[in-house]
């Protein structure tokens, strides 16, 4: 099984993900998770690639697609796998289309969730982020049991720099811009299904993309 989640910074793409993992046992392929743990171990490409990152701007392609073409080929991908705010870009979505050719894989589903924008800003806004395992919790609407605590592994929690009001802006529009396109890209090759997740909980959420996905 091969996923993608597409959707606006804010629309749930972690959370949904998570859930989603477990219940194909396939790994989540979160490209934010991967360039956020470079940049905590400061590798040279966590070097390069904050700058774009805290300001809210895409990291450069070729950049992206070789951690995702080199994350793919390991062991725990060989049923599948649920990419995660990847491709972000056509240029990506090409790139992934070719890898796909050359490895004979094939795209199962593009779930496009979608968000009112007003909804976004507050989920951003209040969103935290274990500094341990990098689970996902809300303020508003997913709080951890004991504040600022995780619930998996008691790692403290904490807002990523990007979540600040201003980068927020940037981030919507960027994914206006340059990810939006993706959802006529996806639509054109009959693989796309909406989502829509600006009301329901999390569980109502997560079974709506079950049904389509199948089992
Ligand atoms: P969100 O979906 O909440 O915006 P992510 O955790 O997916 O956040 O990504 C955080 C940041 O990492 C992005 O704003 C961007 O700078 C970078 N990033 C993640 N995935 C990609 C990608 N596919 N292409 C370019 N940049 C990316
Ligand atoms: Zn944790």
């Amino acid at each position: 099984m091969i996923l993608i989640l597409l959707g606006p910074p804010g629309a749930g793409k972690g959370t949904y993900s998570q859930r989603l993992i477990e219940a194909y046992k396939i790994p989540q392929i979160s490209t934010g998770e991967i360039l956020r743990t470079s940049v905590k171990n400061g590798t040279e490409m966590g070097t390069k690639a904050k700058g774009y990152m805290d300001k809210g701007l895409l990291v450069p392609d070729e950049i992206i697609v070789g951690i995702v073409s080199e994350r793919i080929k390991d062991a725990d991908c060989k049923n599948g796998f649920l990419l995660d705010g990847f491709p972000r870009t056509v240029e990506q979505a090409n790139a992934l289309g070719l890898i796909f050719e050359k490895s004979k894989l094939k795209l199962d589903s593009v779930i496009n969730i979608i968000v009112k924008e007003d909804v976004l800003f507050k989920r951003l806004t209040g969103r935290r982020m274990c500094k341990v395992c990098g689970g996902n919790y809300n303020i508003y609407t997913l709080p951890s049991k004991v504040e600022g605590v995780c619930d998996k592994c008691e790692g403290a929690l904490y807002q990523r720099e990007d979540d600040k009001p201003e980068t927020i802006e940037r981030r919507l529009k960027v994914y206006a811009e340059q990810t939006a396109p993706l959802i006529n890209y996806y639509k054109d090759k009959n693989i796309l299904h909406d989502v829509v997740a600006s009301e329901g909980s999390i569980e109502e959420i997560v079974e709506k993309i079950k049904t389509i996905i199948g089992k």
